[in-house]
């Protein structure tokens, strides 16, 4: 796919005191592309757009480079103990992300470039639960490898981690730029897990992320480069023909592995499996910046439910949800004996 190129670049000075800052910098300076100046990465001022979806739009085409200052990391279970801060921000524009209601109006993409300070408090956070291994997440707020053609984050930290004793390292993708991720010492210290769907899906509500021809062929190289590596379908949409949908992809993702000589009874490929859901919020936000969207947000079919966090959301109802949990169990158990199912909700 062809790799995102930002619009314009707006950088905080004290990000051109770190080799990534400079190296961003030097990279872009000649290009024509639009350099500004910020105090602060966290004031973003004087984009354009005028209506909320111009607003987002612009956005999504703005590179933020600057400092991580707070370095107190947030908490990511269940999937992991903590988010690793490396990115906010996602220039994919997938209708349904949940980035929507997280990142205001203004969703620019965040890289930070003090990579050196983040991972030595990822060591004090090891170092803590040391000899229990501790687990980070790189995907909490953004899609690492969607920028890593620029910032070469993931490639700094699949080398950290490779290094560590007792952290350990996941992240998710919608993108397949994996190739300069293959030849790392990663020790099996990071899994990569691949965000698929139907094609239906990816056309109608992944837009600017890759295929599924492409995310299916990155999965397979990644598994045979040796990484741990998972397969996370988010969101299931329980409409149509979902069955034959989602046995086809399943199918699909099977024959990829086949292909190249790669054992579809693996015991490291885990799956995680998300059924859509919706707040009432997003459901507003989504349907100003995307006034056309036939998502599917109506209620009916839907329950409500409250989450972990107190607020509520709707997902479908009891007796799809049981169905989807039998199909996907009985599916992956077949084709996939030595995987396993690590949730479905
Ligand atoms: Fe959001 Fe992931 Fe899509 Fe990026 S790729 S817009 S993070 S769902």
């Amino acid at each position: 796919m062809r790799l995102f190129m930002p619009t314009r670049l707006i950088f905080e000075p004290t990000a051109l005191e770190y080799p990534l800052g400079k190296a961003i910098y030097e990279r872009f300076q000649d290009t024509g592309i639009e350099i500004q100046v910020t105090k602060s990465h966290n004031r973003i001022t004087g984009l354009p757009g005028e209506t909320p979806k111009e607003k987002y739009a612009e956005a999504k085409k703005t590179l933020v480079v600057g400092v991580r200052k707070t370095l107190e990391f947030e908490t990511s279970k269940p999937s992991a103990d903590y988010a690793l801060p490396l990115i906010t921000g996602c220039p994919g524009h997938c209708t349904y992300c949940y980035l929507q209601t997280t990142l205001g109006p203004r969703p620019v993409n965040r890289v930070y470039v003090n990579l050196d300070e983040i991972f030595a408090r990822a060591r004090d956070y090891m170092a803590q639960k040391a000899p229990d291994l501790t687990y980070f997440e790189g995907a909490c707020t953004s899609d690492p490898l969607a920028l890593e053609h620029i910032t070469g984050s993931l490639h700094e930290t699949i080398h950290f981690f490779g290094t560590t004793q007792d952290g350990r390292f996941r992240f998710v993708t919608k993108y397949d730029n994996v190739d300069g991720l293959l030849d790392l010492a990663h020790n099996g210290h990071t899994r990569i897990r691949f965000s698929l769907n139907t094609e239906k899906v990816i056309q109608k509500w992944e837009l600017a992320t890759a295929g599924l021809a492409e995310r299916l062929t990155a999965a397979a190289k990644v598994a045979a480069a040796g990484y741990p590596t998972g397969v996370i379908i988010a969101p299931i949409f329980l409409e149509g023909d979902w069955e034959k949908d989602y046995g086809d992809l399943l199918d699909l993702l099977h024959q990829h592995l086949d292909r190249l000589a790669l054992d579809p009874r693996r015991a490291d490929l885990t799956f995680e499996l998300i059924t859509h859901r919706y707040t009432p919020k997003a459901k507003a936000l989504i349907t100003e910046r995307f006034p056309e969207t036939d998502l599917p947000m109506n209620e009916e079919g839907r329950r409500w439910k409250y989450g972990q966090f107190g607020y509520g959301k709707y997902i479908y109802d009891k007796d799809p949800m049981t169905r989807a949990s039998e199909f996907f169990h009985e599916h992956i158990e077949k084709l996939f004996p030595g995987g396993s199912v690590q949730y479905i909700v």
